[in-house]
């Protein structure tokens, strides 16, 4: 047998995407072949550019929500593909419901066809506006069904409904990891998160659009930390979720007056409304990672965020 038929196959829904992409070359440098799949509604083909040629790599383009047909042996499905930021899954919020119902079944029947391992990208949104804070994987949350981030948020929930009956019903070797707020480059400048907006607004002396009154906290992880433990939840035995994010939280408004020092922008902050059931805390109790995987984030705020302004520099 050659070389390449015996690497492992992993296939990587999103993977045109900010974590699918980065996830990606995680995998390629495991020694991994690995089949991207990405429809490039807010994927883009740029962030695997830089794998065009790699022999171990392949992109196919299509909607998970429709069937998955792939030929040869697949070891792991990795399923990421969601718009994944507010705005994105506002303007998208059929499709957001599509690709975590329809898309998560079929993504689970190309790993049950293929006696593949999966994992679910699911979310901190799965909390909702959390009572619990900060948020333990027992607790069961705070949704709004009806609201405007209810077609991300019931979605992720019934992700994690169908990926724990595969797994209890068909015995498949399941994880579901809760990803808390990530950033890194890669990310969309206009996806309308609060990183890539500050960071955009900062770099082109436009007022910082402060949601709010900026009391409201987030906890933000950088890239490498986050697929690092989603690597390690895969590669585990453990099928209920855990949470991967960096437990650091901040308001919002500190989060901009950091980037407003350390760009030295003359931008000043605005104020704008709050958006309708945008979570007032968030912050991962890391407690079950650190003891399942040995995993906790090793890249400082303050070295993260440099990474990324440098990336976003040459974008603006
Ligand atoms: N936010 C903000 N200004 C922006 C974009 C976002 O103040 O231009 C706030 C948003 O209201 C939320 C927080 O920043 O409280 C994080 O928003 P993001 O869209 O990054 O993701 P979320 O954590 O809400 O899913």
């Amino acid at each position: 047998m050659s070389e390449v038929r015996t690497k492992p196959t992993s296939v990587v829904t999103g993977g045109a995407g900010f974590l699918g992409s980065h996830l990606s070359d995680r995998l390629l440098s495991e020694g991994h072949r690995v089949v991207a799949i990405d429809n490039l509604i807010t994927g883009n083909i740029a962030n695997i550019e830089h794998l065009a040629g790699n022999e171990d790599f392949k992109f196919i383009h299509h909607n998970v929500t429709d069937f998955i047909y792939l030929p040869g042996k697949v070891d792991y499905v990795w399923h990421f593909a969601s718009p994944a930021s507010p705005i994105d899954y506002l303007e998208l919020p059929i499709p957001t419901l599509k690709v975590g119902s329809l898309g998560t079944h079929n993504a689970l029947g190309l790993a049950k066809e293929k006696g593949a391992a999966f994992i679910l990208a699911s979310t901190s949104e799965c909390y909702g506006d959390p009572l619990v804070h900060p948020q333990t994987e027992d607790y069961w949350g705070n949704v709004n069904p009806i609201g405007p981030r209810g077609v991300y948020d019931e979605a992720k929930r019934f992700a994690e409904a169908i990926t724990m009956a595969y797994h209890r019903f068909h015995k498949m070797n399941t994880h579901i990891v809760r990803i808390f707020n990530t950033y890194g480059p890669r990310m969309r400048l206009r996806d309308g998160r609060v990183v890539p907006a500050f960071i955009g607004q900062a770099l082109t002396n436009q007022p910082l659009t402060i949601f709010g009154d900026g009391s409201q906290t987030r906890s933000f992880c950088y890239v490498s930390d986050l697929i690092d433990g989603i690597f390690r939840l895969m590669m585990s035995d453990y099928h209920e979720p855990v949470n991967i994010g960096n437990p650091r939280e901040m308001t919002i408004k500190q989060f901009a007056e950091h980037i407003i020092e350390m760009t030295g922008t003359s931008a000043q902050i605005e104020f704008r409304p709050l958006p309708e059931d945008d979570p007032k805390v968030r912050q991962p109790n890391i407690g079950l990672a650190k003891k399942l995987l040995g995993w906790e984030p090793q890249v400082a705020f303050e070295d993260g965020i440099v990474r990324t302004v440098d990336y976003f520099r040459d974008r603006v």
